[in-house]
């Protein structure tokens, strides 16, 4: 117990000399407070910095919710012209079956015209064929055949007519000629023999 007293004693003792010195006082002031520094300098230049990292980070988000909200806007915009697009092109594809609908009916109207102009052509082909035939037949009138003329009637017979016997002589004559020729001349043709 005594060496215990004496130590505590001493330590005591020693501090008191040390103690006494003003300027001791100031240097173990001065290295406490470097000690804090140096302590806790490090930890606050890190979250210093840490904070800085932080907001370069929400600066750096930042602008980049701004370029996303710009890219949103400009996204929009061009949904918006797609939009424009498709509903002028839903109208121009309306417009275009409205045309193609028309044309059909032209189309159909024209086929129409063209079976009409067709059946006409037939029809007048159709007309020149008797008129060529009626030709055929004038010309066929136009040889010239022999027909028995009674002058006093006025009326042509076929050689062959049962008329022709009957007939006087001199009313009698042979004519031979086109069937026109006849009737120009101013006769009629008999109704028994038609010739
Ligand atoms: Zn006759």
């Amino acid at each position: 117990m005594d060496n215990n007293n004496d130590t505590k004693q001493d330590f005591i003792l020693k501090i008191k000399e040390l103690f006494k010195d003003k300027k001791n006082i100031a240097i173990a002031i001065l290295a406490f407070l470097l000690l804090i520094s140096f302590g806790s300098s490090p930890n606050s230049t890190t979250s210093t910095n840490e904070i800085n990292e932080l907001k370069s980070q929400i600066e750096e988000l930042s602008s980049k919710n701004n370029e996303l909200k710009s890219q949103l806007e400009e996204s929009n915009s061009k949904n918006v012209e797609l939009e424009n697009n498709l509903k002028g092109l839903q109208e121009e594809k309306s417009k275009l079956e409205q045309e193609k609908q028309q044309s059909e009916i032209t189309k159909q109207e024209q086929v129409n015209e063209a079976k009409e102009v067709s059946t006409e052509t037939q029809t007048q082909s159709a007309q020149d064929d008797t008129s060529s035939t009626n030709n055929a037949e004038s010309d066929s009138e136009d040889i010239s055949h022999t027909y028995i003329l009674n002058k006093n009637t006025k009326v042509f017979h076929e050689v062959g007519c049962s008329s022709v016997s009957k007939m006087k002589d001199y009313n009698k004559e042979e004519y031979t000629g086109s069937r026109d020729s006849v009737i120009n001349r101013g006769y009629k043709p008999c109704q028994r023999c038609s010739p």
